[in-house]
């Protein structure tokens, strides 16, 4: 392989290929519809579909896929090949500007939420121009968006896609506002951070709870985890460096600028970091890379986890969204300007990230919900379930020098006036980064730190574009008609920092003194499980806020609700499931083994002289026996448990039992066995333990 550059995107129907291939009256009509969103004529379409088909033609593809993201939040395709017959009995490879445009997926058994009726089963495929095809093997993957007949989204990327636009409109609203008309577009931009598990392939093999679900639901912990902090950006060894190479290999051919890499604070937990793209790409990349972590894990041996919780009693897994709004030219509208007039703007974008996060604190916590992101947000682990915000001293002084009408102390005792006075320059010391903050101000963007490693981030950027959209759409309501622009803006910017204090919060996001704060005196939400928050979903001022965006239709926004709780049963049931499984069948009879080992042995030694004691065998047999009799008893319950659930009427009742009741259940059934397996010889151990999963790897 050529150097980096080389091959960098030689996967990719980039704007270099598309230059290079198409006629320039072409190749300017699909600019217009990528960068301004024109309509796309189909004589265009066919000149670009022909191209694309060459070209991953001559790049070894012969099928091509419609790549979507259904609400299985996992990507889909359905391959077609190119080849049609030819009248002379041969083949030729065809693709027409049509098939580019529109597929239809025989989408019947993707989640729906009863948006589709089974009779009308039929769902399409709508390419996104915005976000360029790739090839993957030997198939040309083109990414689209995915409706039902009806138009009703039945992906993740619609609804993205509609909440960058609502963005879109507001921001240049405001834009125009501050003189700016020069502007096309504003795009809110993503760099996912991913952290991930590794562990090998042999051992994964072995431990059905992994196979089935992703994490472990059994394991006492090791006589060392994450207690040394050694493993945080240590050395990376060879097994993992070799896997890491050839997934940035990978991913750079797909065009993913995958930056950065390192150990993480669990052991064998690492994170992988790309430069940050336009939303909708980022998310695509992300989908995209979770894919290839799994798949060049398993040509090194190994097993990529992306599950929020892999293990119990070390940290779990998590996805750190860092977000931005920009203008077509560049310009960052979360990074603090050099004149007066820049600094207004700044504070006006700012003011309207932290009004949509304490109003719709509620979506943003809904948008990372899903039972194995639970284990982190509600349980006692970073960040915590409670939205809120972290700025820095710095940024603190200043919004507290303008809601004061004080003097901001930074600089030279004078008062801030908006629209007239510069702002301090921004210390962007990392020091002053708050890590427990589940959404910061990091210098000119914002990271959202809630994501579990698992999610797409589209949930997230979907609420977030949104509820920005709202406090844009509200502030441009109020200064498109006010008649003093400076002064409007002045009260208005005071007015949010007045009534969203509560929300930005500068300490330890861990400590349970804040929780109290956090919930008792400032009345934010605490919503530790999924079925605590999802049905909220549907409350009033999340729908109105996302309807009047055109974001989700009520219908949309329902099913959403529906699918999101029939996950979170589902994934917890299969869970409940396998443990009961591997209780029965392989743990349970592994301590009856060794039990009779230990039963043989004193009979023996009894054998031999009548006299010995044999006290250790037996007080062993006595406890072991009785936490077999103990674990039967918890996967008996466990399993009754599941057997009432089908009662349960609707799917948030079943929820709320599967939260209260299952977990608990499981709960109790890991305990007994976790307690056997530190008493029982390792040789019995039906799988392998902590120890060997998060040490095995060289
Ligand atoms: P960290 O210290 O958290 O690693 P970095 O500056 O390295 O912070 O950035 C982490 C992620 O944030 C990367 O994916 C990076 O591309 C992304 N990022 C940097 N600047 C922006 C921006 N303006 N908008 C969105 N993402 C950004
Ligand atoms: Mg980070």
């Amino acid at each position: 392989m050529g150097s980096v550059s080389e091959y960098f995107g030689s996967l990719v129907f980039d704007d270099r290929v598309m230059k290079a291939n198409l006629s320039a009256k072409v190749y300017q009509s699909l600019k217009k519809t990528i960068d301004e969103g024109a309509q796309l004529d189909i004589g265009v379409a066919n000149a670009v579909a022909s191209a694309m088909k060459d070209w991953a033609v001559a790049n070894g593809a012969t099928h091509y896929t419609h790549w979507f993201q259904p609400l299985t939040g996992i990507t889909a395709e359905k391959h077609d090949s190119f080849i049609s017959p030819s009248p002379d009995g041969g083949v030729i490879m065809e693709f027409s500007g049509k098939e580019l445009i529109k597929g239809e997926p025989d989408a019947s058994s993707f989640p729906s939420g009863g948006l589709r009726a089974t009779f009308e089963a039929r769902g399409y495929t709508a390419w996104d121009p915005t976000s360029y095809a790739f090839i993957k093997g030997k198939t040309l993957c083109i990414p689209t968006a995915f409706c039902s007949y009806g138009g009703e989204a039945l992906d993740k990327k619609t609804p993205l896609l509609r909440s960058m636009e609502a963005l879109n409109k507001q921001a240049l609203r405001i834009l125009k506002l501050f003189g700016n008309d020069t502007v096309k577009c504003v795009r809110t931009s993503v760099g996912p951070e991913q952290e991930y598990f590794l562990v090998d392939k042999e051992m994964y093999d072995q431990r059905p709870d992994l196979r089935f679900t992703g994490r472990t639901l059994f394991g006492a912990k090791p006589p060392k985890g994450q207690e040394m902090d050694d493993h945080y950006f240590g050395v990376i060894k060879p097994r993992v460096a070799a896997y890491m190479e050839e997934l940035n290999d990978e991913l750079w051919k797909l065009g993913i600028l995958a930056k950065t890499e390192h150990n993480e604070v669990a052991p064998a937990q690492h994170e992988l970091a790309p430069i940050y793209a336009t939303t909708n790409i980022a998310t695509d990349h992300n989908q995209l890379t979770m894919e290839i972590m799994q798949k060049v894990a398993a040509k090194h041996g190994l097993v990529c986890l992306l599950h929020e919780k892999p293990f119990a009693g070390v940290n779990g897994s998590g996805k750190h969204n860092n977000w931005s709004i920009a203008t077509d030219s560049g310009v960052n509208l979360l990074s603090p300007g050099e004149t007066p007039y820049e600094n207004a703007q700044f504070l006006l974008f700012l003011c309207a990230v932290i009004k949509a996060v304490d109003d719709y604190q509620d979506l943003l916590r809904i948008s990372v919900a899903t039972a194995g992101n639970d284990h982190r947000l509600g349980a006692n682990e970073a960040p915590p379930a409670v939205v809120s915000m972290f700025l820095g001293d710095e940024l603190n002084a200043v919004l507290e020098a303008i809601e004061n009408d004080t003097p901001y102390l930074g600089t030279e005792k004078t008062q801030m006036k908006l629209g007239v006075d510069v702002l301090p320059k921004f210390n962007r010391d990392t020091t002053d980064r708050n890590r427990t903050s589940p959404f910061a101000f990091t210098g000119n963007k914002f990271e959202f730190r809630m994501l579990g490693s698992s999610n797409s981030i589209a949930c997230a950027n979907i609420m977030l574009n949104s509820a920005v959209a709202e406090s844009l759409k509200i502030y441009a309501d109020r200064l498109e008609a006010a008649d003093d622009f400076e002064t409007a803006l002045h009260e208005m910017i005071k007015k949010t920092i007045k009534d969203h204090r509560r929300i930005i919060f500068n300490g330890n996001g861990y400590d349970d003194a804040w929780i109290k704060e956090a919930t008792e005196k400032r009345g934010l939400c605490n919503y530790r499980t999924t079925p605590d928050c999802m049905p909220h979903l549907l409350d009033k001022k999340n729908v109105d806020m996302l309807t009047s965006h055109g974001v989700f239709s009520e219908a949309e926004l329902k099913s959403r609700c529906d699918i999101m709780l029939e996950n979170y049963c589902k994934t917890v049931v299969i869970e409940a499931n396998t443990m009961v499984d591997m209780a029965k069948t392989q743990i349970i009879p592994a301590v009856e083994s060794y039990v009779a080992e230990l039963a043989g042995t004193a009979a023996a030694k009894k054998a031999l002289d009548p006299g010995i004691a044999c006290d250790y065998e037996t007080s062993l047999v006595k406890r072991l026996s009785a936490l077999t009799d103990s674990m039967m008893m918890k996967a008996e319950a466990l399993d009754d448990a599941l057997m009432e659930l089908h009662k349960a009427d609707d799917v948030i009742t079943e929820s709320y039992i599967i939260r209260d009741t299952i977990l608990t259940k499981m709960g109790e059934l890991r305990l007994a066995c976790d307690e056997a397996e530190t008493l029982t010889a390792k040789k019995y151990w039906p799988f392998p333990t902590y120890g060997d999963l998060l040490f095995g790897v060289r």
